[in-house]
């Protein structure tokens, strides 16, 4: 995807050798292959250009390359695992790279206070395993989890497969440490729950997207591990039965339900075809599946999964189900749902769309997005699934069969603009949990708030007056 963006200036020879002072040689990567993986992503769409690749190993590190780059207005690009979707880490113009790579230590487990101090290199999964040594849970969870970044992670305020208990990444976090723009650092890797002293500067660099400054540390809190997890895998005939079934479930389980997962018959379709293992979960032809999960404290989730089943059977609302004899088939079940983005590439280019309406306004959505885009790219293939529980659809649109893949992702912003439509009219988001990035970013004036705007660029002018906190993203 080719960005539009004013250039950076050329990074003179001796300026590169201040900057790998900084580093160690080592760490500070000049050479094509070496600067390649960090230049583009996994999925291939976005590619950028760096002339130097910063990997810092402390606080004081960043605080310096920032301090550099501010007296000599280079421009830094923040990354994590450059996993995220919207382009955000990706250096379109020849941006500084700061990998946070390298920053991974756990400085702290607190489990008196529930509490783990993370550096912004750690990789979510070792968070969680972190957590899990002490009998304790960090429950942001998804797909990219073995390679994304407590920093990515927060830069882009991840939502995730278990938000609908536990929130998005935002409220996960306690506290923050920050190298801001010209280099000073500011320490808030508070451990409280409560304290009301002024503006909360955590949330503003929270979902920031590596715009106001650079997240080193964070402050993370931790939950009882669940001693019972228990999962389904549901077949319907509508996303309209799948939200009778969430009402049951809230109802049935409240705060244990962790996850509730709509899956289009197409989308695990895909899954099942184009990732080798993957097996039906339910014999017979269902239009729509549930991935539900229910996580206790006590040995009960397994008959409260059993009632909410139960009921909806007895209500017409559920044709068939599954639960999840062993961790093995678990996992099985999850694969089903994570593979679903990478299963999607073998059939053709992929409009893809990550919107939020009211939960109610779900299927009335599909339903509405279904019918428009097929009008405006006759033969193309909606392919809906995500968080039902968090209002949250990952609504991708595969090529029409046999469409010539260049020309189809032409009409990228077009489609957008037909789907878009509908969820402003819903009163939903444009970008419920990958953010704005530069996939989004042209888009944004037209939607948001025009008063929220002005205030963003005064935020950011603020933060990082000469524009080298990640520039040409977000804003
Ligand atoms: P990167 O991709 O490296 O960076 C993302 C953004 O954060 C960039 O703007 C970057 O500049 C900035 N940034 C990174 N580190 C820092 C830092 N230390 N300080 C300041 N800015 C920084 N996302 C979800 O929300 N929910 C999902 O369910 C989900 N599923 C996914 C599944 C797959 C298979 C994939 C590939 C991605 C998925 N994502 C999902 C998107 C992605 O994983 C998240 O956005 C993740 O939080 C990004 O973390 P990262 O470390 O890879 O960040």
């Amino acid at each position: 995807m080719n960005i539009s963006q004013p250039p950076s200036p050329p990074l003179p020879p001796d300026l590169i050798a201040q900057f790998a002072a900084i580093v160690g040689e080592r760490q500070a990567l000049t050479a094509e292959a070496d600067v390649a993986p960090y230049v583009t992503e996994e999925r291939n769409l976005f590619h950028g250009r760096s002339p130097l690749v910063l990997r810092p190993g402390s606080t004081a590190e960043v605080a310096a390359i920032c301090k550099l780059a501010s007296a000599h207005r280079i421009a830094l690009t923040p990354q994590g695992g450059n996993t995220g979707l919207v382009g955000g880490q990706t250096p379109h113009n020849g941006e500084v790279v700061v990998s946070l790579k390298r920053m991974d230590r756990i400085r702290e487990v607190d489990t008196a206070s529930n509490t783990m101090i993370a550096e912004a290199g750690v990789v979510l999964q070792v968070a969680q395993q972190k957590a899990a040594e002490v009998d304790r849970l960090f429950p942001l969870s998804l797909g990219a989890e073995g390679s994304c970044t407590i920093g990515g992670n927060l830069s882009t305020n991840a939502g995730g497969t278990a938000a609908l208990a536990y929130g998005v990444a935002r409220e996960m976090a306690l506290g923050v440490e920050v190298v801001l723009a010209d280099g000073r650092v500011l320490n808030g890797l508070s451990k409280l729950k409560k304290d009301n002293t002024g503006y909360d500067l955590r949330n503003l660099f929270i979902g920031a997207e590596g715009t106001l400054g650079i997240i080193t540390a964070a402050s993370l809190k931790l939950f009882p591990k669940p001693r019972a997890i228990e999962t389904a895998f549901v077949g319907l005939k509508s996303p309209e039965d799948a939200l009778k079934l969430l009402a049951i479930a809230q109802r049935e389980a409240s705060g244990s339900l962790t996850s509730f997962e709509l899956i289009a018959h197409i989308a695990l379709d895909f899954s099942i075809r184009h990732v080798a293992g993957n097996r039906a979960p339910l014999s017979g032809q269902h239009p729509w599946f549930v991935l539900m999960e229910l996580s206790s404290s006590r040995d009960d989730a397994r008959s409260t999964l059993e009632t909410i089943l139960e009921q909806g059977f007895e209500g017409g609302i559920v044709d068939d189900a599954v639960i999840a004899e062993n961790l093995t088939q678990r996992m099985a079940f999850w694969k089903l749902r994570e593979d679903i983005s990478w299963a999607q590439k073998p059939e053709g280019g992929s409009i893809k769309h990550d919107i939020s309406v009211p939960v109610a306004a779900v299927p009335a959505f599909i339903a509405e997005a279904n019918e428009a885009v097929v009008r405006k790219v006759p033969g193309a293939r909606p392919v809906p699934f995500g968080h039902l529980g968090d209002g949250n659809i990952h609504y991708n649109v595969s090529q029409p069969v046999g469409a010539n893949t260049a020309d189809y992702l032409a009409r990228w912003h077009e489609v957008n603009a037909v789907v878009f439509e509908i969820v402003l009219r819903m009163g939903g988001s444009i970008s419920a949990e990958h953010g704005i990035g530069v996939l989004k970013r042209d888009e944004l004036p037209d939607v948001k708030d025009p008063t929220a705007i002005a205030l963003m660029r005064a935020i950011k002018a603020q933060f990082d007056p000469l524009g080298i906190m990640n520039p040409g993203k977000v804003l």
